[in-house]
């Protein structure tokens, strides 16, 4: 049995989210179950890039500071951070920081954000395409991890909430390898799900409070959700997290292989608090990609005669090379100071949409 509370909070006013992220987590037993007083807890933010908080991108730091000063008041030490797309260093951290209110959210709690940006190499052999994970020293080092995710549409996953958050304890750019690794819908998921269990968060907490639709993880819009999650499984958690934007769960792929191997099954999941039926929001904005992609809507992963090409908005474009520099397989030049696609290479990984700073990025559908 997974339990997932569902608690109603309608807005980042501050003790209003403590008190309710509080009464998910005492929902699940407590916050004595998750952690220890004297623990030393890393929580993993979705810091995807440098966004103000009222774009949806990020993990709001209202949430942020409101889950990190619940840990402290109980005892914790507590680091907040992320290892976000683009490089790993900390002049990037600082930046990020900043612009995405984790000051803010550290200041407000007492909790230190991160600056340590070595890496270490984690071995995990009962890993299904991951046999060793790289990943961010701190997060490796903290006695819990607890995992503090924002519900969105994701281009490539289709969604993104507490498994697809923790693809960010992979540092920096080496997020480019792995989706090099794994070109595919299935074994891209089966790699998202690999990290999950090596990271084994204590606890998740989501962020739905305002969430993301569209053509997420960056380019779509806010969507007011007014609901906050948390539960000890973030493959349940995700589980209920897609009922609530409408998404079936052949669509995702991350749940219908999390449900093939066994990990949770939906009969496992059991919702408490209150009635999920009140926030599902029926006209839930998918990503294009999904959109144009009957295969992947269908839960049949790939494509096989539908693609979908990248496209630049040149109105919108400011040649900034941000997509050129984290392209994976380096299918972007830059012509012009403009970026072209060398169609042969695109792995449709989406990075380009993910990290463009000016929602320049956008997908169209072509027949192979
Ligand atoms: S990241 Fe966006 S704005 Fe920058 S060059 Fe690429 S498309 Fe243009
Ligand atoms: S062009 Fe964009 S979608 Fe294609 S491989 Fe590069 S980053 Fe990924």
């Amino acid at each position: 049995m997974k339990k997932v509370s569902i608690i109603g909070c309608k807005n980042y006013e501050f003790e209003t989210v403590r008190e309710k992220i509080l009464e998910s987590i005492n929902l699940l037993g407590g916050l004595e179950k998750f952690v220890s007083p004297s623990e030393n807890v890393f929580v993993k933010t979705n810091l995807l890039a440098k966004r103000l908080p009222e774009k949806a991108v990020t993990t709001h730091p209202v949430f942020v500071a409101a889950a990190a000063h619940i840990l402290m008041e109980y005892g914790c030490s507590v680091t907040i951070g992320d290892s976000p797309g683009g490089p790993f260093t900390q002049s990037a951290l600082k930046g990020i920081y900043k612009t995405c209110g984790m000051d803010f959210a550290a200041e407000k709690s007492g909790a230190q954000l991160n600056f340590n940006t070595n890496t270490v190499q984690v071995p995990f052999e009962e890993g299904k395409v991951l046999k060793k994970v790289t990943m961010v020293e701190a997060i490796h080092n903290a006695d819990k991890v607890i995992d503090v995710c924002k519900l969105k549409t994701h281009s490539l996953a289709t969604f993104t909430g507490g498994v697809k958050n923790l693809f960010g304890v992979i540092p920096g750019t080496m997020k480019a390898e792995y989706h090099l690794l794994w070109p595919s819908y299935n074994t891209f998921a089966n790699g998202l799900i690999d990290i999950c269990l090596c990271v084994n968060p204590a606890l998740t907490l989501m962020d739905g409070i305002v969430g993301m639709e569209g053509d997420g993880p960056s380019g779509g819009n806010p969507r007011d959700i007014g609901v906050i999650l948390a539960s000890e499984s973030p493959f349940a958690l995700d589980m209920a997290a897609v009922k609530i934007i409408n998404m079936p769960y052949k669509m995702v792929p991350t749940i219908n292989q999390t449900i093939k191997r066994g990990i949770v099954k939906p009969s496992d999941v059991v919702l408490v608090g209150e009635d999920i039926s009140q926030f599902i929001i029926e006209d839930y904005k998918l990503p294009k990609t999904v959109i144009m992609n009957p295969f992947l809507r269908r839960g049949k992963g790939n494509s096989e005669k539908l693609a979908t090409d990248v496209c630049f908005d040149r109105e919108k474009c400011i040649g900034c090379g941000v997509c050129f520099d984290n392209c994976p397989p380096k299918a972007i030049y830059m012509e012009n100071h403009r970026p072209e696609v060398d169609k042969t290479k695109c792995i449709h990984c989406y990075c380009c949409q993910e990290l463009c700073p000016e929602t320049a990025v956008f997908a169209e559908a072509r027949l192979k």
